[in-house]
């Protein structure tokens, strides 16, 4: 029987790329340095419940996405999320409704990508280090020094800096990659003793540090004991911090939101803060994906396009097309 196909990285990049890949009837198997899938859109388990630190929300404004978003939405994996939304200017909070449809994983954001996983061949807390090619097949190689393969094609679905260190095999493609610079984003969740008295349920800072708040219970299927916020640096103030103590970092994210909220902030009950080196591309491209047919190496991931949730699905959609269409010559 023919070789699978090896997909490194399951966030929502790599899943995509898996579905479209096994629908059409190819073998697949993942790859991932952490404990599971999703990526960026992974949730976290701590003490106050699973909370959603990396991606917040998304929209769907591509017909296929949307498509695909209606599906997932009848399977129980997301729901929409109307808050009450706010914007701060200058340190002054107003309200910001529109009508933007914004989607979220139910109960957590993660249950997209346990969705798409299905029983997809995957192995976890697995990093590889090396991919290179022989004269017929693909090899991966791990931290450990373990070999995995062999494999016909292999997918990068990685952010770029960790995706261009990758693609040795493919110099055009490792260039292009590690031309994407992509910033860090501090995110910080935080309880506290009394529920705060503020109508506020998400808001667009764009301030000095804070970029973005959200109140975790406002979101569809949540556990609402606490009432947990969750605050997210900006790329600049993120990066200027980016060695600072957790602690530290708490203590100035905090800081900021409570001289912005409009009421009175208690002690926090709860705190924990989780640093992504590589949140988002610096600027958006219109690649889809990056392809070397003949050598049978694809990349993909948000950064090959808009740097959001929707372009990292349609980034894995475009790479398993080209694959698929070299495959048929
Ligand atoms: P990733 O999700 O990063 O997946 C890559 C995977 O590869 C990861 O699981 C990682 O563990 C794994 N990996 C890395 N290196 C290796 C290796 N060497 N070997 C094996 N595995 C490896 N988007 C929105 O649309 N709306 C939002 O509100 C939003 N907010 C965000 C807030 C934050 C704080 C962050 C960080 C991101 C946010 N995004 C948002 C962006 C969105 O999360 C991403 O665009 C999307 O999830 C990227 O998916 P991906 O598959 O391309 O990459
Ligand atoms: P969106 O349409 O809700 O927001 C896009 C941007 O438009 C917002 O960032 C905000 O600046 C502005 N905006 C939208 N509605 C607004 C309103 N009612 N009032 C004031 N400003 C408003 O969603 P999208 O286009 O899918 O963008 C995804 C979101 O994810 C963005 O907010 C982006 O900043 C965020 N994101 C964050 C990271 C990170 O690493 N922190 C990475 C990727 C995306």
């Amino acid at each position: 029987s023919k070789a699978p196909i090896a997909i490194i990285g399951a966030g929502i990049a790599g899943l995509s790329a898996a579905e479209a890949l096994q629908t059409a009837g190819e073998a697949v198997q993942l790859f991932d340095k952490s404990r599971g899938p999703g990526g960026r859109m992974s949730s976290k388990r701590s003490e106050a419940g699973s909370l959603d630190l990396g991606a917040q929300y998304f929209t769907a404004r591509d017909r296929r996405f949307s498509e695909t978003v209606q599906r997932w939405q009848a399977q129980g994996w997301v729901d929409s999320w109307s808050p009450n939304l706010y914007q701060a200017r200058s340190g002054q909070l107003s309200p910001s409704t529109d009508e933007q449809v914004r989607w979220v994983g139910v109960p957590r954001m993660s249950a997209i990508a346990r969705g798409l996983i299905g029983d997809t061949p995957a192995t976890y807390a697995c990093r590889i280090t090396d991919v290179f090619r022989g004269e017929a097949f693909w090899t991966l190689v791990d931290a450990d020094g373990t070999s995995h393969g062999p494999f016909s094609q292999v997918i990068i679905a990685l952010p770029a800096p960790q995706a261009s260190a990758l693609l040795a095999t493919a110099p055009k493609l490792a260039a292009v990659a590690a031309s994407v610079p992509m910033e860090p984003t501090w995110s910080v969740a935080v309880a506290f003793a009394s529920p705060l008295e503020t109508r506020v349920e998400a808001c667009f800072v764009q301030d000095d540090a804070l970029d973005w708040l959200a109140r975790h219970r406002s979101k569809p299927g949540r556990d609402d004991r606490l009432d947990t916020w969750v605050l997210h640096g900006t790329s600049a103030w993120s990066r200027q911090h980016l060695d600072l103590p957790k602690e530290a970092v708490i203590e100035q994210l905090v800081g900021a939101f409570a001289e912005l909220i409009d009421c009175v902030v208690p002690e926090t009950t709860f705190t924990l803060a989780h640093r992504w080196l590589y949140a988002r591309p610096a600027q958006t491209h219109e690649w889809g994906a990056l392809a070397d047919a003949d050598l049978g190496l694809y990349a993909c991931g948000d950064w090959c396009l808009s740097g959001r949730v929707e372009g990292a699905w349609l980034s894995g959609q475009e790479a398993a097309r080209r694959l698929l269409e070299q495959q048929q010559r």
